[in-house]
């Protein structure tokens, strides 16, 4: 597992699924990384009910959407 954060505004997703997107309320900076199965239908932050915004990773070359900060990836290994 691992995840990204922002050095700038602290925003971070943590990834549980094997692909690179996420989905984020800049309002919140909140974000949230999906199965395969559901990146093709919207999600809805639940602290405002808007539409999150799609974001992904490689593509976008780790620039925050939040504050275009630097994000750094961090590795966490989980024990068993
Ligand atoms: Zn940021
Ligand atoms: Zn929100």
């Amino acid at each position: 597992m691992f995840f990204v954060e922002c050095d700038e505004c602290g925003f971070a997703v943590g990834f549980d699924y094997p692909n690179e997107t996420f989905f984020f309320c800049k309002e919140h900076k909140f974000g949230v990384n999906v199965p395969n199965d559901d990146l093709g239908i919207n999600h809805i932050c639940k602290g405002c009910d808007k539409r999150m915004e799609r974001y992904d990773l490689y593509e976008e070359d780790n620039v925050c959407p939040i504050c275009n900060g630097m994000m750094t990836m961090c590795y966490q290994f989980v024990k068993d």
